[in-house]
């Protein structure tokens, strides 16, 4: 099913639209991402979307895993970067999954590392331009609430958001946040800016300090004062902490009305399931 038609008000029930985002594993053993994936089966996600290695590092791994997601009847949104690499071999990953039966994708730009150097797209707006023009993939795009980490300014990361969905994108999928306000505020200047598409806001429940800190110091997200104070109190009960906050945190969301709650699950399945048992 396409991304219009998942996130379509009409074919709404009252719940949001639940979907995950696993990464394909640095060591290729795939058994425990599929053991994983078969727990998060029970949710009914609407899609299970796999990220795409910096520069296609996990290009022919990421085709396989998405046979067997496939296979086990889900509807999938690989995502796809386009740093690093050519018009020609874009072309043909985007029509190689075309042919898979895959209908939806996450078009990237891609995090700018030290090697990257050939770029026939310099924008995200750019790829969702080239795949609309040679594919009928439905296509999402990514949304910052609390700005990208390379845009000035929260409304000049609007004014390039609005480039991608002139392009052809079809929903915005965000960084992760742990501030609502955040994502409420965001959402109200990018329906100002006159997109009128699905945000879905991105979920990751903390599970552990370093991993937290990395994250949130890379793409510059603000941990509440509340959460940080807790976090540091209670060093043992990380996991657990993290996961009331999600708990909260969605359930508020919820409440907002949002179309959907995309789980970034970090392969592993325990803690959403904690979450999504006491949600749903
Ligand atoms: P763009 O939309 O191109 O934006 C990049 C920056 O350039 C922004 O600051 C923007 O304001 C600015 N900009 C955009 N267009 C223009 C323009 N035309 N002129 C001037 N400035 C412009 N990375 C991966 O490597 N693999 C993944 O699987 C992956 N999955 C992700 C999933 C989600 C939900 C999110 C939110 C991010 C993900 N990322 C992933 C990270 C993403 O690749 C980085 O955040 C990257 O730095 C920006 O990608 P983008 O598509 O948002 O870029």
């Amino acid at each position: 099913m396409e991304l219009g038609e998942i996130y379509d008000r009409k074919n709404n029930t009252t719940k949001p639209k639940i979907s995950f985002e696993v990464f394909p594993p640095k060591d290729g053993d795939v058994s425990g991402l599929f053991e994983q994936v078969r727990i998060l089966k029970r949710y009914n996600p609407v899609f299970i979307s796999l990220t795409y290695g910096a520069g296609g590092s996990t290009r022919g791994l990421s085709l396989d895993i998405l046979r067997y997601f496939l296979d086990l009847e889900l509807n999938v949104m690989p995502h796809f970067t386009c740093v690093n690499t050519t018009k020609e071999l874009i072309e043909h990953y985007i029509v190689q999954i075309e042919n898979m039966g895959i209908e939806n994708i996450l078009a990237l730009r891609g995090d700018l590392v030290d090697d990257a150097k050939v770029f026939d797209f310099k924008y995200a707006n750019e790829l969702v331009e080239f795949i609309k023009e040679k594919t009928t993939l439905s296509i999402g795009v990514a949304g910052y609430p609390e700005g990208h980490i390379e845009s000035p300014t929260l409304q000049k990361d609007i004014e390039n958001l609005k480039r991608k969905v002139d392009a052809g994108a079809s929903a915005i999928f965000t960084q992760l946040f742990f501030d609502n306000e955040k994502f409420y505020n965001y959402t109200e200047l990018v329906r100002k800016a006159g997109i009128n598409l699905p945000i879905i806001p991105g979920i990751m429940p903390i599970r552990n300090i370093k991993q937290l800190e990395k994250m949130t110091s890379l793409a510059r997200i603000e941990i509440p004062k509340n959460l940080k104070n807790d976090l540091e109190k209670f060093p043992d009960d990380i996991k657990k902490i993290g996961t009331e906050f999600a708990i909260n945190q969605c359930k508020d969301l919820i409440e907002s009305d949002v179309c959907g709650l995309h789980f970034f699950t970090l392969n592993k399945s325990k803690q959403i399931s904690q979450i999504l048992d006491s949600l749903l």
